[in-house]
């Protein structure tokens, strides 16, 4: 990878402006608006000198591609840092982010309400390499200066949780990691660099999962990883070392979801918050999960630090049966049944957090839904949720008769 990519733009432009511009380069491809898909492994050189003098930008298809360097230049300029690698999904992001951070003896400090697979990737992978993690309170604040040992070596952060939305206060985390030298990563997938830029927050490392927001598709697996100054050459050689690499198509498809990612966004930020709003005052909702509605606990900390509030969020109901539950989630009609969030479509899970919290208990009071609104006309939403409450109020009633 070139240190200074070509197809900067200049650095005053607004973020998106960036997303228009950023990593393209059509006087590099005649004109092509686009970066086109370089396919490839072997880079020929045209002499000996130049082969052993590597001075071609190119020299072998691990170690850089046309196609792969557009997405990573776009991006470092979206996510401010000193430079971007890509990865094959989010969660290959977060294990070479955190290999490329700890080693044998090293201890972390780990996010309770952090995406659950990223659990194993402490309690498995790094457990394994000699590293011993610690979860700790998503609303633990500057009292993670309490926890922090002589071999803490970093402290990852991920807010709001992706199912039970706590916010965490990333600028006096960020203060008592410093004052200790630690290393501060963050799972920004939820909010995007758009809404939230973590390295203007002090944070070393920033992580999305490209599946989600960059996509906006479901059509792609995607890892990014965003690393300041101080952290950038040992995330690059960490990769390098490990073999990752990303399909040109899959990097020209996170390319293609990048240039729309600001009007995507806006859209699922106003019908997230419209349907809400509406799940809110419902008999028979308990509480919405969603960090800007006022009543949220971390809605202080999401205005002060945040721009804007994705697609996602969670809402509890009333105590129900499961069979009740279930008949209403299997009686809506848009939105579908599964994993993943951040495309064009509407989704809903039932979800449980107390499977895996270790640092807190999750005891919502009611079962817990989580909502990805997608682009669809918000009013025909709320229709279909309206239509599926009313199942779920008549299986309750079916099933106890004190209802
Ligand atoms: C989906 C997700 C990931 C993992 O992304 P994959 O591409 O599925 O590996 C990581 N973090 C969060 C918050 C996610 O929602």
């Amino acid at each position: 990878m070139a240190d200074q990519p070509e197809g900067e733009a200049s650095p005053h432009l607004s973020i998106e402006t960036e997303l228009v511009l950023a990593g393209r380069d059509p006087q590099r491809f005649d004109g092509f608006v686009n970066v086109p898909i370089v396919r490839g492994s072997t880079v020929l050189s045209p002499t000996v000198a130049d082969l052993e003098g590597h001075t071609g930008r190119y020299s072998y298809g691990r170690r850089g591609n046309p196609t792969v360097e557009g997405l990573e230049t776009a991006l470092t300029r979206i996510e401010g840092g000193a430079g971007v690698v890509l990865t094959p999904s989010g969660l290959s992001a977060v294990s070479v982010a955190l290999l490329s951070v700890l080693e044998a003896g090293d201890h972390l400090l780990m996010v309770d309400s952090a995406y659950q697979p990223t659990r194993r990737v402490c309690d498995e992978v790094l457990r394994r390499a000699g590293v011993e993690t610690t979860y700790y309170d998503p609303l633990v604040g500057a009292d993670i200066a309490a926890l922090i040992r002589p071999n803490t070596r970093a402290i990852y952060m991920e807010t709001p949780g992706s199912q039970s939305f706590e916010m965490q206060d990333v600028p006096a985390i960020v203060a008592a990691a410093a004052e200790r030298g630690l290393v501060t990563l963050i799972d920004n997938t939820w909010a995007t660099p758009l809404f939230f830029r973590p390295h203007d927050f002090g944070v070393d490392i920033s992580i999305q999962a490209g599946t989600k927001y960059i996509s906006g598709h479901s059509d792609l697996n995607l890892g990014t990883i965003s690393a300041n100054a101080r952290t950038y050459r040992r995330l690059r050689l960490t990769h390098g070392d490990l073999g990752i690499t990303v399909a040109p198509e899959d990097a020209f498809l996170g390319a293609r979801g990048l240039r729309t990612l600001a009007v995507r966004l806006a859209r699922h930020q106003e019908s997230a918050l419209t349907v809400a709003r509406w799940l809110s005052q419902r008999p028979e909702v308990l509480r919405v999960l969603h960090p800007a509605l006022p009543e949220h606990p971390g809605h202080a900390i999401w205005q002060r630090d945040f721009k804007g509030a994705s697609g996602l969020f969670s809402f509890i109901l009333q105590p129900a049966p499961k069979a009740a539950v279930d008949a209403f989630l299997d009686s809506l009609d848009l939105f579908g049944l599964g994993y993943s969030w951040g495309g064009f479509e509407s989704l809903a899970i039932p979800f449980d957090c107390s499977d895996y919290r270790s640092a807190t208990s999750w005891e919502p009071g009611g079962p817990a839904v989580r909502l990805n609104i997608g682009l669809e006309d918000p009013a025909d939403l709320i229709a279909d949720l309206e239509r599926g409450l009313a199942v779920l109020a008549a299986h309750s009633a079916a099933q106890d008769p004190l209802l």
